[in-house]
């Protein structure tokens, strides 16, 4: 051949990027595959980039083992996992019931968007355990745990929820951010399906998204896998390359987040101004009880009910504080404190275990110093005693 023009060379001068044995998996980045014949095109998988690629296959893999499923897919957000789980269950005339305490986009998908597609939602009480069979309909094809609820730390009876389940063929899908498969195994408890948002723990940097479907079986794996090519869902590879990369040190990570936010919940729990502590593993949660029989552990993440006081006290308690940022979000390295009263929406009215009147408050305990986090958290009762005593 000729020599070729510099914008040919330009494309096609390439070594052919051979790998070297990395620790870890490289990332590709491909849309397009070349496959090796004309008849490969039609015939092997995967034949294009967005079925996932060679990061994605051990993420993937990693993901439902962890879980104990057959299978996972990936999702660009933990949001879109909960609800492409939600959509490959149901279809237009279906009605699907969703625990109150539901982290709130996945309730705005549920009373907003299902509703467009024809699916009705009802809530649940969290704690509502085998009651939940009251509330199935004939029509009633998919049930919506999440346990613990991320703001006020209601845990849910899966395996009553999932026995009044089973004989109906209703799928019941857990969102398992909290627990990160680590904590907490949907799948053993009856779920068919579990969720988590990477996002949080298996990212564990606040520097990416990603989302995860596990599914406990054949038929939720291929209606899930149906939903997410069809609707065109796929996670870029340098997102799958990050929720790897933290899956890898995720265990290590949660057991100082544990122990930490552990010490603090109890520490805070004799602190003036606190009236609860929303810890599921304190002695003094309402259902400590089930997250004993259900739960190997706790991460960073609870809330606390301060005694009721006007914005500005609880503003000169939050706004000084060195080691807290404000942000949504969690399960990164960082520890964070969000105001939560007022922000959240529940259809049954008011939780059980409320302290109202009182200002609700979440924490995630990230991975400092136990001793330091306290310090700043004690400046801030320090200033809300100065102020409320003056
Ligand atoms: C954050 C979160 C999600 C959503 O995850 P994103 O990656 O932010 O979309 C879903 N469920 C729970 C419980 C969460 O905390």
């Amino acid at each position: 051949m000729s020599e070729q023009k510099t914008s040919t060379k330009l494309i096609h001068n390439q070594s052919g990027g051979r790998l070297l044995a990395t620790v870890n998996p490289p990332i590709e980045r491909g849309s397009t595959l070349l496959m090796k014949d004309r008849a490969a095109l039609y015939r092997d998988k995967p034949s294009y980039g967005r079925m996932g690629l060679a990061v994605h296959r051990e993420l993937e893999s990693a993901l439902s083992d962890l879980e104990g499923g057959v299978r996972a897919h990936l999702t660009p957000n933990g949001l879109s996992a909960c609800t492409l789980a939600i959509a490959s269950c149901v279809k237009a005339g279906d009605h699907i019931l969703v625990t109150d305490s539901v982290y709130g986009p996945t309730r705005r998908f549920c009373t907003e968007r299902l509703n467009a597609m024809g699916v009705t939602a009802t809530f649940f009480d969290p704690d509502i355990g085998a009651h939940i069979e009251s509330l199935l309909e004939d029509n009633t094809r998919a049930i919506f745990v999440e346990s613990p609820g991320s703001l006020t730390f209601e845990l849910s009876d899966l395996p009553a929820i999932s026995a009044a389940a089973k004989p109906r063929s209703i799928s019941v899908i857990a969102d398992n951010t909290w627990g990160a498969g680590i904590f907490y195994r949907p799948l053993e408890l009856g779920a068919d399906i579990s969720v988590q948002a990477l996002t949080k723990y298996a990212v564990g940097h606040a520097d990416a998204f990603g989302g995860a479907i596990i599914s406990g079986d054949k038929r939720h794996a291929s209606n899930v896998g149906i939903c997410a090519e069809q609707w065109g869902i796929s996670l870029a590879p340098d997102d799958a390359y990050m929720a790897l990369r933290g899956l890898r040190t995720m265990a290590a990570r949660l057991t100082v987040h544990q122990t930490n936010a552990f010490e603090i919940a109890e520490w805070l729990q004799s602190q003036d101004y606190v009236k609860r502590v929303l810890h599921p593993a304190l002695n003094s949660h309402p259902q400590h009880s089930l997250w004993q029989r259900d739960f190997s552990g706790a991460c960073g993440l609870f809330s606390i009910v301060l005694e009721e006081m006007p914005d500005d006290a609880l503003d000169l308690f939050l706004d000084g504080l060195e080691l807290f940022g404000f942000g949504f979000s969690w399960g990164g390295y960082e520890s964070l404190i969000n105001p939560a009263d007022g922000h959240f929406t529940r259809s049954l009215g008011e939780w059980a275990n409320n302290d109202r009147p009182g200002r609700l408050v979440r924490l995630h305990i990230g991975l400092e110093d136990v001793d330091d986090l306290k310090r700043d958290l004690q400046a801030g009762f320090d200033r809300l005693k100065n102020h409320l005593s003056t």
